[in-house]
């Protein structure tokens, strides 16, 4: 994964202390929030937080749509919330998943759009939500960067440190209608 604090950015790395220029981690820390807003309606969170409690990341009735990228029994949403499952690998992405995520990115936005209050989710709650947030968000008219920039604003710089979602995210094109 890439390094938290340049991201493998020619400008930056190899001036870098964080990953001594090489760009590249090991090992992320966990996130202390089991959800953060990272736009008005639209949050992003996982199943694994640093916390004591073992129900902080249990959803409830908090949100009108939870998209789960990965699940686990007994993590809700409750009942009557629209629960959609997309079992997405943090790997690279083939033509395929591109098109799954769209999908989804898709229903995310149009969800946003309409006021309701979404969470996607994953494990840890930073590099397949990321990818499907930032994703909305791209087609809610922010440009990659923005977006990027936004998700790791609101979960904190180990937030897309896959470094194939970064550049599937660099590819994508605001619709001209947003
Ligand atoms: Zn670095």
């Amino acid at each position: 994964m890439l390094c938290h604090s340049c991201y493998a950015e020619p400008a930056s790395m190899p001036d870098c202390a964080a990953c001594r220029g090489t760009g590249r981690a090991t090992s992320m820390p966990l996130c202390d929030e089991p959800w953060s807003e990272v736009a008005p309606g639209l949050f992003q969170g996982g199943h694994d937080v640093r916390s004591q409690s073992g129900t902080a990341c249990v959803v409830d009735d908090e949100f009108d749509l939870v998209i789960s990228l990965a699940t686990r029994d007994g993590y809700g949403p409750a009942e009557g919330v629209e629960h959609v499952v997309l079992r997405l690998a943090d790997a690279a992405i083939d033509p395929v998943t591109a098109t799954r995520v769209a999908e989804v990115a898709d229903r995310v936005a149009e969800a946003v759009g309409e006021g309701r209050r979404v969470l996607v989710r994953c494990s840890g709650g930073l590099n397949r939500s990321g990818l499907v947030v930032a994703s909305a968000l791209v087609k809610l008219g922010r440009t990659p960067d923005q977006a990027i920039d936004s998700v790791r604003a609101a979960r904190g710089p180990w937030a897309l440190t896959n470094p194939g979602f970064v550049v599937h995210l660099r590819g994508l094109v605001p619709p001209a209608n947003a």
